[in-house]
């Protein structure tokens, strides 16, 4: 195999992140080349719960969420392969007494064109007849909510972007980011120099790693997050849909056709010092904590067995929203990253929106607007805040 070394942009890190704008960009003709270290989907993409929902408490990520769910979809059409999404339904449940928060950002959903709404305990036991629903809880359901395969997904953006002429190199790690009068002109790979005048670093957790040598500090933590599994027994009244329940701060959805997977909503991860060595294994605390919780919910699930769990890794941003820029203006050196714990589900509006970025689109495609996450937010002090906000929702 011939490879090129020189191309029109350098993509860093083979995630969902990464493939989905090497398709956006690949299918606007620019020529691609996509560097990951390791393989596709071994960050975070790989561990990741792939829920599908569009509930948000601030505009801008409920239209990227609503776009990316038509994404979800069509996908076969849209990008070809599959996303292998299930489309389950997602219920959220909090305590009554954040009713009028839970109200605001559903309406704030529904004008944006989401198909969402406020369901009486009635309505709830239909959707899901073996949850535990007491008066101290409101709901609300999406029906189009679900969960997707993250593996499948970067694979398939993979795929479709090779289509359409990118080049993918992985086991291929950039070294450095080169410079000349303060524009990009290359990035210096394992596999030798690439001559480029436009670098994506969409490296995640890594990325902070890759901006320094530049002298650009990315405010993203790597932070540990767990994920318990475990098994129904008969007579398998195991929950249906994708539930976030910020009463006992879990979310679960169904892993197959007998287990349920269980993570947290709680902003309790644990800073990581290296995002190349960390506990990937779940803590025994941590699957008991969540069984119990989980088995309040749903009593049917009391009896289910331990399977055990592991861990994966956020890129968490001081506001839990991503960074998605040019640092500086003019420079060729892009980042797209940060999504903290949910950048599955926004992953096909973000290619575009990179695609915008980098070819200096004027007009944002289909009200996708990039100017909120800017970098220069976190020193002005003007983080991406919702009205109402129950931790990872954002
Ligand atoms: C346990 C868990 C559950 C989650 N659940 C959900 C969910 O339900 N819904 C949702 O929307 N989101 C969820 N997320 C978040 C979501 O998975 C991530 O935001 C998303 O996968 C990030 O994708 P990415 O491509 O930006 O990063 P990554 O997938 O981490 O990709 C970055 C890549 O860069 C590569 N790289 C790093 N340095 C270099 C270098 N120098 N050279 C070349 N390559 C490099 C890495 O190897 C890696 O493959 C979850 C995450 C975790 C961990």
């Amino acid at each position: 195999m011939v490879h090129s070394n020189q191309t029109d942009v350098v993509i860093i890190g083979g995630g969902v992140t990464g493939t989905s704008a090497a398709l956006q960009l690949a299918s606007r003709g620019v020529r691609v080349l996509l560097v990951e270290k390791k393989f596709l989907a071994a960050g975070s993409t790989g561990r990741s719960s792939a829920i599908v929902r569009q509930h948000y408490s601030n505009a801008i990520t409920a239209r990227m969420a609503l776009y990316s769910l038509r994404v979800f979809q069509n996908f076969a059409n849209v990008v070809g392969g599959t996303a292998d999404f299930n489309n389950t339904g997602f219920l959220v449940l909090v305590a009554t007494q954040d009713e009028a928060g839970l109200r605001e950002n559903i309406a704030l959903q529904q004008s944006v064109g989401i198909n969402t709404k406020i369901i009486s305990l009635p309505e709830l036991r239909e959707i899901e007849p073996s949850i535990a629903a007491t008066d101290l809880v409101t709901a609300a359901y999406e029906p189009e909510g679900g969960y997707a395969d993250p593996v499948a997904t970067t694979q398939s953006f993979a795929d479709a972007a090779r289509a359409r002429g990118a080049e993918i190199w992985q086991d291929t790690r950039v070294t450095r980011v080169v410079m000349e009068r303060e524009r990009v002109v290359g990035v210096e790979t394992t596999r030798g120099f690439i001559a480029t005048p436009n670098v994506i670093n969409c490296a995640n957790a890594w990325a902070p790693g890759i901006a320094a040598p530049l002298g650009i500090s990315l405010p993203i933590q790597p932070e540990r997050h767990q994920i318990a599994m475990f098994q129904q027994q008969p007579p398998r009244e195991k929950p249906r849909v994708v539930i976030g329940d910020f009463v006992h701060q879990i979310y679960y959805r169904p892993e197959g056709p007998v287990q349920t997977l269980v993570g947290s909503v709680a902003p309790d991860g644990q800073p990581i010092a290296n995002p190349d060595e960390y506990n990937t294994g779940a803590d025994d605390e941590y699957i008991i904590h969540v069984g119990e919780s989980l088995a309040e919910r749903h009593p049917a699930m009391a009896n289910a067995l331990s399977k055990g769990g592991y861990s994966g890794m956020y890129g968490v941003t001081p506001d839990w929203h991503p960074i998605i820029d040019e640092i500086p203006t003019g420079s060729g050196f892009f980042v797209a990253a940060g999504f903290s714990g949910h950048g599955f589900k926004l992953s096909p509006a973000v290619g575009v929106m990179i695609a915008d970025m980098v070819t200096r689109q004027a007009q944002p495609t289909a009200q996708l607007e990039r100017a909120r996450f800017r970098y220069a937010r976190f020193a002005e002090n003007d983080l991406v805040r919702g009205k109402y906000e129950y931790s990872i929702i954002g």
